[in-house]
């Protein structure tokens, strides 16, 4: 079994210092099952290559030695010592624990900071093929190579079978992302463990997986699979992913507080005005083809139907919940639109690279980004900026600054309770700025509803275009 991870970052040796581990020295760690070499192929400034190679001792295992109370390996012959799987993850947790903790001493800013990471991992069982490693590690914002294992031209007796594949996996991510995702993934795709699955793997899915995998499109069925023989813990833990994705705003549409919004506004009829105001941009932009990401009950999509240039409206959100009020409104069920293909609504999340989002003349987000937590706002952008790259963007929030000028909510209180910022003029628009400038966009920003002369407008709106 064999893991590497590699980083161009500079200096690229302080993954050294990322996974506690020198790399000048060879270290090798006993475990139950066997034992793990960690050594460094490579490490220069401009390139640093760790290496986790677990040498599974087969016999042992056979003997039910090892933590192996189940006895999963009967015969001597097994792909066990070879593939990756629960072993690897095991390994990863033991060896690397705290760099899955995103805990360094040396370098503890690293340790949250994108880098630019290669893994690969070496015969990783693929039920399902590559297809299956795709749909795992794509969402999650990674480059994906799949090759077929040496065993499956060679031959012989240690011949791995063709179902194993070498696979390298390429992102700008945290370490402790990705050491969390191969944790989690690496058994999902061998779907079995050599342990038995108890309630401790619920914990140990939810600290691992909690913010990644609550929004992530498979996650019924990386759950399931991870908690493999019980379903009743697949169910529990499900559950506890939908409070944790609660953080992402799940349902908040349908949520009380999304009443006190919009009494809060109505006066101003601020929802129709916001509504007007996105239309005519994505007019202005000549777009054909529109997302409309964090739809909500689908207001924008409505307001974007009357009008022929809009061939392809596509509503995306977190929420089934609100998916189903919107689709009830927009009455899909009976639309010609909707029969032709002209609208469609897609569950997703935004945080996560999605490919059906690509390749849209435009994107919305009417009133989401103040949703998500500060710290998934980056994904976001990569996820919308660096991947889906609609040529126009669109996005509104609320302007902090109007909020002392609505009767009734007090001061420093948002204007709805699952807002988890709202910005200022100035704070909009050095987000959109940096935004802008990092993936190639310019930026324009309006204002909606009526301005203040002191705090502005009570809705602010960035007009995204994108270079080239
Ligand atoms: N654009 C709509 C709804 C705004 S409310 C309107 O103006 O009427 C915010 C919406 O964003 C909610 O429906 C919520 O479910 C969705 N949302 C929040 N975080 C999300 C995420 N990470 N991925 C997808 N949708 C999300």
């Amino acid at each position: 079994m064999l893991l590497t991870i590699a980083t161009m970052h500079r200096p690229a040796t302080d993954l050294g210092f990322l996974l506690h581990k020198n790399p000048a020295r060879a270290q090798t760690f006993d475990l139950a099952f066997g034992k793990a070499h960690v050594f460094y192929p490579e490490a220069s400034e401009e390139r640093c290559e760790a290496a986790l190679l677990l040498d599974v001792d087969p016999v042992g295992l056979v003997r039910g030695s090892g933590g192996n109370r189940r006895g999963v390996l009967t015969e001597y012959i097994s792909d066990r010592p070879y593939v990756a799987s629960s072993f690897l993850s095991v390994a990863i947790a033991r060896v690397f624990g705290s760099a899955l903790g995103g805990r360094s001493k040396e370098r503890p800013e690293l340790a949250a900071t994108p880098l630019p990471l290669v893994a690969t991992v070496a015969a990783l069982p693929c039920r399902g093929g590559e297809a299956a490693v795709r749909r795992l590690f794509e969402p999650l914002g990674y480059g994906v190579r799949v090759e077929p294992s040496a065993g499956e031209t060679g031959g012989g007796e240690q011949a791995v079978p063709s179902r194993y594949r070498n696979v390298s996996l390429e992102a700008r991510l945290p370490l402790r992302d990705l050491l969390a995702h191969l944790y989690v993934l690496i058994p999902v795709l061998d779907n079995d463990k050599h342990y038995w699955v108890g309630e401790a793997e619920v914990e140990k899915l939810i600290a691992r997986g909690g913010d990644w995998l609550a929004a992530h499109p498979e996650r019924n069925f990386i759950t399931r699979r991870y908690l493999k023989r019980q379903p009743r813990l697949a169910t529990e833990a499900l559950r506890r992913l939908a409070d944790e994705e609660g953080g992402d705003a799940v349902d908040a549409e349908a949520a009380p507080g999304r009443d006190r919004e919009q009494a809060l506004e109505a006066p101003a009829r601020l929802n129709d005005q916001r509504m007007d105001a996105v239309v005519a941009a994505l007019r202005a932009a000549g777009a054909a083809d529109v997302l409309d990401l964090g739809c909500g009950e689908g207001r924008l999509i409505k307001a974007l139907l009357p009008h022929a240039q809009f061939a392809r409206i596509v509503g995306v959100d977190a929420s089934v919940r609100t998916l189903e009020i919107a689709a009830r409104r927009l009455k899909l069920a009976r639309s010609p639109d909707a029969e032709r293909g002209r609208v469609t609504l897609l569950h997703g999340a935004l945080t996560y690279r999605d490919r059906r989002l690509e390749g849209f003349g435009a994107a919305a987000l009417v009133e989401v980004i103040e949703h998500l937590e500060p710290g998934r706002l980056r994904a976001l952008e990569h996820a919308l900026f660096r991947f889906a790259k609609p040529k126009t963007v669109v996005v509104t929030t609320p302007n902090r600054e109007y909020n002392v000028l609505f009767p009734g909510l007090p001061a420093d209180r948002p204007r709805h309770p699952d807002h988890r910022f709202e910005w200022t003029r100035a704070e909009f628009a050095a987000w959109a700025g940096g935004v802008a400038e990092a993936w190639n966009y310019t930026v324009a920003y309006q204002a909606v509803g009526e301005a203040d002369a002191t705090h502005g407008p009570p809705t602010q709106m960035a007009v995204f275009s994108r270079c080239a």
